[in-house]
């Protein structure tokens, strides 16, 4: 995997910020209103102690960051991986506080964090850190203020723990503190393979609406977890998509007459990884990358996409389902070469805009059926493209710019709104 700092494209965070620059030249917004969203509103770091299996204490360094409110509670995921870090974390949260302004949802945008690998831990202290980590920002959040949800390698269950740890402090029920619960604690139907979904339909209108993705396309995805592994599932479930390659963080696969999806699936679930399936090519995720696909889609980490391989990369259409999978310098590389980049704060969408009708759910107390949810998104994922797609047109640029663009202006009519501009 490409590291930022190996390749000259500069961490995520300054990555976003140069985004922003980029789409507020090109918009004409004052440099003086940018300001508001050059810095976060709120930065929590911890450290804070677990108990492992063996008895023994380890300190756990761990972040929450709020980082624009103007538009409602913040909202935004927590991610366990070593390479979590404050940079990373901000880039995360001011990404969703753009993306829940593109969805046009009532929320700003926050991320969280905790440093460690989770393969190295067992389920037990997994869920000590999970508790531990909802003690230590258990005052900095709650429905009407912050909502965290799962991200990379966190899940229902660990929501469930967070949402547990956290009514146990309060001493009462409040389902809409987290999202991205099981159904069984209030989470919502359709959430699981939401964010997916959500990329699903954009791509689906893309083909069949606009004629911009071909018939049968040939796709490519990268990682293999909540995202890739439903994405996969759902366009092969469809039908009309031909799925060449997938990965995860051991390798990837290639078959150019396409793979067996659902056999892939239960290969990942029995044997932890998609390499080795029979009667496919092994390749590693940077040659995925560069394979001669109509589709990309990255659903993995950030920083994939770097100017050290984006004049190697194939795709017409990158399906941006990872957040900040291209780099601010790769992105002009594939402009100039004529690919479509739809940005992660379109694209996986989907997954806040159910942890939105959760939330809802959640505070009414009554809850949707699944086709209910679903219909829905479609309609906030299509309509979000649109307005994307306007952008693009009314000023003669790319989608992530158009997207930029389209956030900034709503985030900032509310903070004129409400005096702080
Ligand atoms: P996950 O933990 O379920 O899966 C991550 C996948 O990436 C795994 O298959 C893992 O093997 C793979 N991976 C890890 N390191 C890799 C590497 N070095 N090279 C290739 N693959 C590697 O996480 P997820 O929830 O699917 O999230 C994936 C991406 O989607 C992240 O960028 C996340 O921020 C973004 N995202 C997730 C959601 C959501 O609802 N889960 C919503 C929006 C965006």
């Amino acid at each position: 995997m490409a590291d930022a700092s190996e390749t000259g494209n500069g961490n995520p965070f300054e990555n976003a910020m140069k985004d922003m620059e980029k789409a507020g030249e090109i918009a004409n917004i004052p440099l003086e209103s940018l300001e508001v969203l050059k810095k976060p509103k709120r930065v929590l770091n911890v450290t804070y102690p677990v108990k492992m299996d063996d008895g023994k204490i380890k300190y756990f360094e761990a972040y929450r960051v709020q980082y624009n409110d103007a538009r409602g509670p913040t909202k935004g995921g927590i991610r366990f991986h070593p390479n979590v870090n404050l940079d990373e974390v901000k880039a995360l949260s001011f990404w969703m506080a753009l993306k829940c302004a593109v969805a046009d949802i009532p929320y700003g945008g926050a991320k969280g964090g905790v440093t460690l690998n989770p393969k190295e831990y067992s389920a037990t202290e997994i869920e000590r850190v999970s508790r531990g980590y909802m003690r230590a920002v258990h005052s900095f959040i709650g429905p009407m203020i912050d909502i965290p949800a799962p991200d990379v390698y966190t899940n229902p269950q660990i929501m469930a723990w967070m949402l547990d740890e956290y009514e146990k402090i309060e001493g009462k029920h409040v389902p809409a503190v987290i999202t991205g619960k099981p159904v069984e604690v209030g989470g919502s139907k359709g959430r699981g393979s939401s964010t997916s979904m959500g990329g699903a339909y954009i791509l689906r209108h893309m083909k069949d609406e606009m004629d911009m993705v071909p018939d049968n396309p040939s796709v490519a995805i990268q990682g293999f977890g909540n995202v890739g592994l439903n994405i996969a599932n759902i366009l092969s479930v469809w039908g009309g998509y031909k799925i060449v390659a997938v990965s995860d963080s051991k390798g990837g696969i290639y078959d150019k007459d396409g793979l067996d999806v659902k056999d892939v699936i239960a290969q990942k679930e029995s044997k932890g990884t998609v390499v080795g399936f029979p009667g496919t090519k092994k390749i590693t995720n940077e040659e995925l990358l560069e394979l001669d696909v109509d589709v990309l889609v990255p659903s993995a980490l950030e920083n994939q996409i770097t100017k050290g391989n984006a004049d190697k990369i194939k795709a017409k259409i990158i399906l941006e389902m990872a957040n900040g999978p291209v780099t601010f310098d790769a992105d002009k590389i594939l402009h100039k070469r004529g690919c479509v980049v739809i940005p992660d704060i379109l694209a996986n969408a989907g997954g806040v805009i159910v942890s939105y009708f959760e939330w809802v759910q959640n505070l009414k107390g009554f809850y949707w059926v699944e086709d209910e949810v679903l219909l829905k998104l479609e309609q906030m994922m299509i309509d979000a493209f649109k307005n994307v797609l306007e952008h693009v047109e009314r000023f003669s640029t790319d989608y992530r710019t158009a997207a930029y663009i389209l956030a900034i202006n709503r985030i900032l009519v509310a903070e004129q709104m409400r005096g702080s501009l």
